[in-house]
Order: C-alpha cells, then structure tokens, then sequence
C-alpha cells in the first residue's frame, strides 16, 4: 500500500469479548480516524492488546498505523466497536465506518505522514473524497482524535484533512491512472471475496441458526448472490417465501 508498510494480521474469531463480532461490512460508507489515547504503544503493542487475556474492553479497530507501520486487525469487511455509538446495521459507526488508530507514540509527525499515506489510500481505493472523512468525536463527541482537538479548535483535525486533500490529488493506484475495464475488474473482485467472505460466515453461523431443512438451499443462495445481508433467525414465511423464490430460480 504505497509507502505505508501495511501489514495483515488478524485477531481470532471468537477473540473475547466480543472485539471480533464477525458482522459483515461489505459496503462501508466512511473511513474514521482516532488517536489511542496512550503515549507509550506501538502500532504492534495495540494489535497485541487486541487479543490480550486480561483485555476486558468491548472496543476494537480495523487498523491500527504507527511511524513503522499500518497493521489490519480486524479485516475491513467485518465491523470494529470504536465509534460509541451503538450497533444499528447500515447506521452507525459501529457498522459502516472503517477505523484508523494513530498511534501517539514515536516520531508523531512521521506516523501523520503514514496515516495521511494510509487513508488516502483507502479513499481512493474507494472511489471516494474527503467528505467520507470522519472523527470518533462525529459520531459519539468523543474527544477524539484528542491530539487533533486544540481545545475545541480542531486545527490538528483541519490540518490531517488538509494534507489528506493533497495526497488524494497525487494518488493513483498501483502508480498509475486505472482504465474503465480496470476499475471494473477490481470492483467485480472486490464483490466475489466479499460474497466468499459471506459465504464463510454464513457457514460458521450455520449450527447456531436454526434454519428448516427444506429452506437451507434457498438462504444459501441468497446469502451467495449478497441478497441476505447476514444470516440470522427468521420466521417461518420468511423461509418458506425464500424457497418459493429460490425454486422459481429467481435466486
Ligand atoms: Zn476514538
């Protein structure tokens, strides 16, 4: 990912309490950014916090960058508790925005520089502009990212989005301007891991649901083609309409 060494290591399913819920974020709607709140931890040492015994916290982040690095700790289309402000699908925080801690540690202007690299990156991996930019504090008023508050002023924040801006106007993927059909393919891949990951989870999900023998084709193959934003336990219409729809082969 451009000069930022982006590193994939993801905490376990099941990691306690509850900081990897697995929910499905397959279209993400922003990007928002934090500070740890902790002078002294590394990129490395909040990743491993993530999954550390005696961490009690329901609070987790997709990824977390430093001086040295940016570390994905919980993949980017699953949700992360960091946004305060409850878990409504398609709403909240919570579950439509993708979190970026910076770490307060280090060399603070190079690890600006990285996280400025890094969500640039995202935006326009995206297709998106600056607007998708937001603070915990939008979410929740939370005063975060505190290093950016300036007693309310806000200026650090001014400033991220400024130098983000400038960035956007220099990014290109892969060091050049993708084509029409380029952007196609990625988009089409994109879907295809995101409908694979669905698949995974609706798999994982599968003994703790109690589904109708007869109706496990049809939700299958509604969770394949994404028609199902994630599977859970319905009524019995629900899956005796969704069999009817998918024996017609309408799914
Ligand atoms: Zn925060």
């Amino acid at each position: 990912m451009g000069a930022v060494n982006y590193i994939i290591d993801h905490i376990p399913l099941g990691t306690p309490c509850n900081r990897r819920p697995a929910h499905p974020m397959l279209q993400p709607t922003t990007i928002t950014v934090h500070n740890t709140g902790n002078p002294s931890s590394t990129a490395r040492n909040e990743r491993d916090w993530l999954a550390n015994p005696t961490n009690n916290r329901t609070a987790s982040y997709h990824i977390v960058v430093d001086e040295h690095q940016a570390i994905e700790c919980i993949p980017i289309w699953e949700n992360s508790w960091h946004a305060g402000d409850g878990s409504v699908p398609m709403i909240s925080g919570n579950r439509t925005s993708i979190s970026i801690e910076i770490c307060e540690s280090g060399n603070y202007e190079r690890t600006l520089d990285q996280a400025t690299e890094l969500v640039a990156r995202l935006l326009t991996e995206r297709g998106w502009g600056i607007e998708r930019l937001r603070r915990h504090y939008d979410w929740s008023g939370k005063i975060c990212p505190r290093l950016m508050y300036d007693k309310g002023r806000w200026t650090g924040w001014l400033q991220f989005k400024q130098r983000v801006t400038a960035k956007l106007a220099q990014t290109t993927i892969g060091g050049e301007t993708m084509t029409k059909e380029e952007k196609a393919l990625l988009e089409s891949i994109k879907t295809t891991v995101q409908h694979l990951a669905q698949r995974v989870e609706y798999l994982e999900n599968k003994q703790r649901m109690n589904i109708p023998a007869y109706a496990q084709a049809a939700v299958e193959a509604a969770v394949g083609a994404g028609l199902l934003y994630e599977p859970e336990e319905s009524s019995e219409d629900f899956y005796r309409l969704l069999t009817i729809i998918h024996r017609k082969g309408l799914i």
